[in-house]
């Protein structure tokens, strides 16, 4: 496919290759975007961003409801594209293209929602014939850069609150998955978005990412994607609005009185999905020792029942990892925690950018497949003596995205919600779960602001205050 960058699609006889991973065969490629590529992106974004400035919330609306209904008519093909070039199973491809569709359709309704509020300052000493109004701006050009695990939904979490709110974007996707995100620009360009509303860049971050973080006529980051990444984006970024949606080791809390098929049953959905390639994915499982033996004997089964292979092959449950080296690593991670004294209870092979469903028993706290983010579909089991070790182990890491715990005890649930430092908290069920609408992100190095359109669309505007001083 070809990038679009200032009103045209245009190609460079320099490329990068898109891969399936489950074969490495290229299925197509995309240009390599460079320095004068990024500057003529960033004057385009600035006379689209006059350009969204003036549409009305209305015309916003119709633009992001009329992507929303192309998008359905097109689901299937994009759920395809999203496996082939993810390679997440063809359930979760069409999953994620659906999910985006209310994304965008929840972005439109933004649109029109948004608002300021009337300030009461006649109530402020002095404040007698003043009348004060704040209202909501564009921040002006909005970068966002995508990772490659949601390679469709997590785009539309920061195009569609971005021009909902009268932004025009610059997107970067993932290298490894750009096409999902151009075939949402050329959706979005049919239903009438100004051509200069969006510019996508495809290449390579660490060559082109410094060029479009640093600029000065960029108003606001949005990222998601890496710990490290996010780390240095904030650092270059110096002083403009930034989102940063960041990685995680999410705990589980299995408490003595759980039901444990359904425990089971949880973890073998929640550990598992994308080949745990989900920024949520439970990866670590704080059981207490008295069902610790209950709860690897329910789970083994389920997970030796996730048949692995080709993502297209509609009866297979996990695909491939992103990449084979991502395979690798996690098989080194699950090795030397084994070799460091833990368990093997499942998995443990590699066949190339295949992982084997694993599970680790008795995994110490400081073993990379527990205070790392895996980001694998392995998950490590701990035992625990009761909640307050259990919440100490949960918090016991820098990040802080998702968290579980099951139990029928409304007073350790409700310990669990207080006092487990996390931005999103599941009750009887793993921390892999979200409705598109909510408010998502992390705490700690999981990084700051929110997603959820009605969330972001705040993040993608400056609120401004305006004071009247009317004679008395
Ligand atoms: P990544 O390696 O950090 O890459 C994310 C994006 O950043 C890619 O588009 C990448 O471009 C770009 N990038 C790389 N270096 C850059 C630089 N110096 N400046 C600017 N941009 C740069 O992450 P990933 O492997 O794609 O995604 C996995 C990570 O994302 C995991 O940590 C996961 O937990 C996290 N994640 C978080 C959430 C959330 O909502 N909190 C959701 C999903 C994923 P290239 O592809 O060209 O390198």
């Amino acid at each position: 496919m070809r990038m679009y960058v200032a009103g045209q699609w245009i190609d460079k006889p320099e490329k990068l290759e898109v891969r399936n991973p489950y074969d490495d065969s290229v299925i197509d490629t995309v240009p390599r975007a460079d320095r004068g590529d990024v500057e003529r992106a960033i004057q385009s974004a600035e006379r689209g961003a006059r350009a969204m400035a003036r549409l009305p919330g209305y015309e916003r609306w119709k633009i992001l409801k009329r992507a929303a209904e192309l998008m359905t008519a097109r689901t299937e093909a994009l759920g395809q594209t999203i496996s082939t070039e993810e390679g997440k199973i063809l359930a979760e491809g069409r999953l994620e293209a659906s999910r985006a569709v209310e994304t965008i359709m929840g972005s439109a309704e933004e649109a029109k929602r948004l608002h300021g509020e009337t300030v009461p300052l006649d109530a402020a000493p002095g404040g007698a014939g003043k009348f004060g109004v704040t209202i909501r701006v564009p921040c002006g050009v909005v970068v966002a850069i995508s990772p490659f695990n949601f390679p469709l939904n997590l785009v539309c979490h920061k195009v569609g609150p971005a021009l909902a709110g009268g932004n025009a974007v610059l997107l970067k996707p993932a290298t490894d998955t750009p096409l999902s995100a151009l075939a949402l620009t050329e959706i979005l360009l049919e239903a009438g978005l100004p051509p200069e509303g969006i510019n996508t860049l495809t290449g390579p971050g660490g060559e082109i990412g410094d060029l479009l973080v640093a600029d000065r006529r960029v108003r606001k980051i949005t990222f998601t994607g890496s710990r490290d990444v996010g780390e240095h984006i904030c650092r270059t970024a110096g002083i403009k609005r930034v989102t940063m949606e960041l990685g995680s080791n999410a705990p589980v809390i299995v408490m003595p009185d759980a039901d444990m098929d359904k425990v089971a049953a949880a973890v073998a959905a929640t550990g598992y999905a994308n080949a745990g390639q989900v920024c949520i994915s439970t990866q670590r499982v704080l059981t207490a020792g008295k069902v610790y033996g209950d709860f690897l004997d329910a789970l083994k089964p389920k997970v030796e029942a996730l048949k692995v292979g080709n993502q297209l092959d509609e009866t297979v449950k996990v695909g491939p990892m992103v990449r084979e080296r991502e395979a690798v690593r996690v098989e080194e991670w699950v090795r030397e925690a084994v070799a460091g004294g833990a368990r093997l209870v499942t998995g443990g092979r590699r066949q190339g950018a295949m992982y084997i469903p694993t599970i680790v028993a008795d995994v110490k706290p400081e073993m990379r497949v527990s205070c790392d983010e895996l980001f694998g579909p392995a998950v490590a089991v701990t035992p625990f003596r009761d909640i307050d070790e259990a919440i100490a182990l949960a918090n016991d890491t820098n990040y802080g995205l998702a968290a579980g715990i099951f139990t029928q005890n409304l007073e350790w649930a409700w310990k669990f919600a207080r006092e487990v430092h996390s931005g999103n908290l599941h009750i009887n069920w793993g921390p892999q779960w979200r409705a598109d609408l909510m408010p998502y992100g992390g705490l700690k190095e999981s990084g700051f602001g929110k997603e959820g359109p009605a969330y972001a669309v705040a993040e993608m505007t400056e609120l401004k205050m305006v004071v009247f001083h009317l004679p008395q």
